[in-house]
């Protein structure tokens, strides 16, 4: 039999790499129902917890009302729409940039942003902790393709002294996995030196990070010239769904007459981009709700040093506590959940071999009380795994 895809499975099974679906059954939140069990969640990326503000939901469905359900066809064709037209224009606002251009996703975003501006010829540098969407546009768009250590501008440098053609170099601006943040002043003067193009993913910083929410360019006081292409996805902070790369005048329209990803897809329902901008509006005019973030983050780090638990330099909502093998993570995992926890355990191929973590995030929707009840769970599972011998690396 040519597909052995039952072998496959089971060696995934063999490895502790196997993953599930958990099923939720409420709306996303602190408080939810996962297959069937009450659970306090530290697991989603709805970071200033505006994923059922009952303003964007309003939003939406006076959205949809207005506007249908569906983007009926590709922007190209008839299928680009007032709203979406509208938020490309508040999002160019909200970045200072001349122009956004607005995506379905993130994933495509950045699939299109590098396919359509280095081929064959030209050269793309790319962080070895890029998200996989950045790392599979690297290689799709036919570019001599590297990755550079992680967050080492000197690695950087090395590769950039033996470039060709057009150069880009591509970094998360919060590594997803990590929580960190990349060192992009160091990076943009590797750039520079060397007349390299800097496209910054920043899917994880606007919102939470800078002090308008404007993400790691701000919080870096960097602007287009040092990061002429600027990515952000809207499924997190946001709380909605899709994507944007925002620049200038020409990149934009570079992306619209050459970026397959963006020419050959449907538009996103405009409904989405209506509660989008209601989204951004509350993003721009609640800081409250980054400035309680940052509390609980602070609060968590500093509780989680007292137990002894290995965290990661990061100053964002992501919060990984290094566990090491897959099987020990999946264990601390488990026994959280029998506590009432739902925090996932990432595994290798996601990170890699040996650093398998507990990802834990925080929203803005989380109280102090449930930090605390965290930390205080964390504390006791976090005692009993360590007296239990590892059996894989
Ligand atoms: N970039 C990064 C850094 C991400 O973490 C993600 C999603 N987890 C994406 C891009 C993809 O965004 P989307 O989910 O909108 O496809």
């Amino acid at each position: 039999m040519t597909f052995d895809l039952a072998s496959r499975l089971a060696a995934r099974r063999a490895e502790h790499l196997y993953r599930q679906r958990p099923l939720l059954q409420t709306p996303q939140g602190p408080d939810v129902m996962v297959d069937g069990e009450r659970l306090l969640a530290f697991s989603s990326n709805d970071y200033l917890g505006l994923a059922n503000h009952p303003e964007v939901i309003a939003a939406m469905q006076q959205g949809a009302a207005k506007w249908g359900v569906g983007g009926g066809a590709s922007h190209l064709v008839i299928g680009h729409v007032t709203p979406h037209h509208e938020l490309e224009e508040a999002l160019a606002d909200f970045t200072g940039r001349p122009r956004a251009l607005l995506f379905s996703t993130g994933y495509m975003a950045n699939l299109a942003a590098v396919t359509a501006l280095v081929g064959q010829g030209d050269t793309v540098l790319e962080d070895r902790l890029n998200h996989a969407s950045l790392l599979d546009a690297g290689l799709l768009s036919g570019a001599r393709f590297s990755r550079y250590l992680h967050n080492d501008a000197g690695s950087l440098g090395k590769r950039l002294d033996k470039a060709v053609g057009n150069t880009l170099v591509v970094t998360d601006g919060v590594f997803s996995m990590d929580g960190d943040l990349a060192d992009l002043p160091a990076i943009c003067a590797e750039a520079r030196q060397r007349d390299a193009w800097v496209m910054v993913d920043d899917a994880h910083g606007f919102g939470p990070l800078g002090a308008a929410g404007g993400g790691v360019v701000e919080h870096f006081g960097l602007g287009i010239d040092e990061v002429p292409v600027l990515v952000g996805t809207l499924g997190k902070a946001f709380g909605t769904a899709g994507a944007f790369v925002a620049g200038s005048e020409a990149l934009i329209e570079t992306l619209i007459q050459f970026a397959r990803p963006y020419i050959y897809t449907t538009s996103q329902p405009p409904a989405v981009a209506c509660a989008t901008l209601k989204s951004l509006e509350l993003l721009r005019r609640e800081n409250w709700r980054r400035e309680h973030l940052n509390r609980l983050i602070a609060r968590f780090r500093q509780g989680a040093a007292e137990i002894g638990l290995s965290l990661m330099d990061s100053p964002t909502p992501i919060q990984p506590i290094l566990v090491g093998s897959s099987e020990r993570a999946l264990k601390l995992s488990a026994v959280l959940r029998e506590r009432g926890l739902l925090v996932g355990a990432i595994r290798p191929p996601t990170v890699p071999a040996g650093s398998a973590r507990l990802r834990v995030t925080f929203s803005a929707a989380h109280s102090e009380a449930q930090v605390e009840r965290l930390l205080d769970i964390l504390a006791e599972c976090w005692n009993r795994l360590a007296e239990e011998p590892e059996t894989d690396a």
